[in-house]
Parts: C-alpha cells; structure tokens; sequence
C-alpha cells in the first residue's frame, strides 16, 4: 500500500493566501517524505459549496506549481458514511438526540462545516433513554432533525458528541419507518473526515491549527474503527496518521483571512504583480521545511505559531 500525505480543503469559495500556504506546507511534506501528495475536496457541506470553487483551487494551486496526484471528493463516499454509522448504531455507540435546546440545534445548523467552534457542552440526558421512552419522546417531539449522538468514554455523557443528524419530513409519522435512510442522513463533518482520513492510507494530514479542537473526537472514532472490524484489513494493519497543524493567517490586525477577504487570493495577488516565484519565496521564508521530517506515525503536531499575520510572511503590502 502507498502511504499519502492528505489535504482536505471544502470547496467554498476561492484560496487566501493562508489556505494556499497550507495546500503547499502539505506539498512540501509529500516532497519531503517521497509520498504522493493526495486532495479530497470536502464538499458535502452543500448550502457552502460554491459552484466552480473546487476548478478555481485546483487552478490556483496549479499555478503555484502544487499539482495533486490524485484527488478526489468526500461526496463519493457518502454510502461508506452511512454504512458505518449504521455498524456503530448497531454496536451501541450511536443514539438519537431529541434534545431541542437552543445549543443543539444551533450545533446541528453547521455540523457538515469543520467547527471553529467548540459545541456546547452536552447534558448527555438522552444517552440512557430506553426504547419506551424514546417512543413517548419521539411522539411529543417537534423538531425536524434528529441529532445522532457518539458515545465517548466518560461516563456521563457529557462529551456525547454529535456524528450525524437526519431531516425529518414535516408531519411523517415519525413512530413509524426507519428514523434515518441514506436519503436524510447528513454525516457531520467529523465523523465524514475521522472515516476518510483512516480509510485513505494516508501517513501524514496537514491542516491548520483552528481543527485540533476536531482531533479528539476523530481520535475516538478511530479507536472504534480500529476496534470494529469494519476497515480494510490492509489499512487496519497500517498506523495512525500523523497530524501536523499549520499556522493560522490573519491580517495585520490580527482578523482571520476568510474565503471572502480581499486581496489575499491567487488572481488578486498576481493582478498585483505578484509572481509564483515571488510567493512560494515568502511561504519558504518563513517555514522550516525540516520541521515535517520528525514525522513518526500518530504524531500530532505542527509550526510553532498557531498564528502568523500577512506582515509576519512578508505580505504586508497587500492590505487593502
Ligand atoms: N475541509 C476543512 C476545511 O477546509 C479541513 C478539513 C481537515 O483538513 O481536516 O476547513
Ligand atoms: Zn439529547
């Protein structure tokens, strides 16, 4: 099997300057470490898909000469998403949500989106409601999608957190039929990326330092991928990605660059008279390419800065 390093960016909107010095960081290990240099477009986040994004970033990396040798998209294995969830439910170690506080349904509005947020803390109140009671709750309930809820270790549930949730049709008889199909399952972004980053054989993932809050829970899914029987023996055999996390690029002021921020992307840059030269100089400026050699497999890691400014990398005369 070919080990591969992985990024994973969602095809929302075009580059900034920190997620095309990501997209080369994670080049740079590929190089580094003699592996192929693997993309998965995470576009199952459908109301954020912008339509022409994924050609626009491969354009754009193109041009910095970070050309993927393979790609793929997270849509694709949307029934593999389903097909475990439903091993886990089956195990025990996914149960239905109906809690309908303000703070689940506000953590359910983005779960296809990687957070960059922690969730509220959960009461872990339904992780121990029996079948009748479930029923009766489900009969009083008026909400129109179920949070599906992974067990973790503690014992109170407490740190339950959301891998799923299912719409539910207005006005379905809801105690009747199965509660989820694969037609209304909308995987969260965890749960998609933990099941695709073990499934992918990949050595090392490269993303940036606003996701390590992600990692614990992706930690857990993997112990029970491990644990389940369900991976390809071949990768069940193979270790643990290493992580390593990249710098976060913000404005001068400190603001973080968003898809939408101005003058801070491929075309912007070169309207400016910026050259691939040019950029690809600055980013190897300010990186020590030597940092991604201390990779050893489940390593989590990264660059000593969780931030660096555009001024810091030597953009400085880009603000608008
Ligand atoms: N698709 C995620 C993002 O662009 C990153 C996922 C990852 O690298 O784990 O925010
Ligand atoms: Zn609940």
């Amino acid at each position: 099997m070919t080990m591969s390093v992985r990024f994973a960016p969602s095809p929302t909107g075009r580059f900034h300057l920190g997620n095309l010095r990501t997209a080369w960081i994670s080049h740079e290990a590929a190089r580094v470490l003699g592996m192929p240099w693997a993309l998965r477009f995470e576009d199952i986040d459908r109301p954020r898909v912008v339509d022409g994004a994924l050609e626009a970033q491969l354009d754009d990396m193109a041009a910095l000469g970070l050309v993927p040798d393979a790609w793929t998209l997270q849509s694709r294995r949307s029934s593999r998403h389903f097909t475990l969830f439903e091993a886990a439910r089956g195990q025990g170690r996914i149960y239905p949500c109906l809690c309908s506080r303000a703070e689940v349904q506000q953590a359910l509005r983005g779960i296809a989106s990687a957070p960059h947020g922690a969730e509220a803390i959960y009461s872990g109140h339904c992780r121990n409601v029996g079948p009748q009671e479930f029923t009766r709750a489900l009969a009083a309930w008026r909400g129109t999608s179920i949070a599906w809820r992974f067990r973790a270790d503690d014992a109170t549930g407490r740190d339950d957190f959301i891998v799923a949730r299912s719409d539910v049709p207005a006005g379905a008889l809801r105690a009747e039929g199965p509660l989820v199909t694969p037609g209304t399952f909308v995987p969260a972004y965890t749960w998609a990326c933990a099941i695709d980053d073990r499934d992918g054989g990949h050595a090392m993932l490269v993303r940036a330092w606003d996701l390590h809050g992600a990692l614990a829970q992706q930690q857990a899914v993997w112990s029970w991928l491990e644990a389940s029987g369900c991976l390809d023996p071949a990768i069940a055999e193979a270790p643990r990605p290493a992580v390593f996390h990249t710098a976060l690029v913000t404005a001068d002021d400190g603001a973080r660059l968003e898809k939408r921020t101005r003058g801070v992307t491929w075309p912007e840059l070169c309207g400016r008279g910026w050259s691939a030269r040019e950029v690809l100089q600055r980013f190897a400026a300010m990186f020590d390419v030597a940092q991604l050699q201390g990779f050893t497999s489940a390593r989590v890691w990264g660059e000593p800065a969780a931030s660096l400014s555009l001024k810091q990398l030597g953009f400085s005369t880009l603000q608008m």
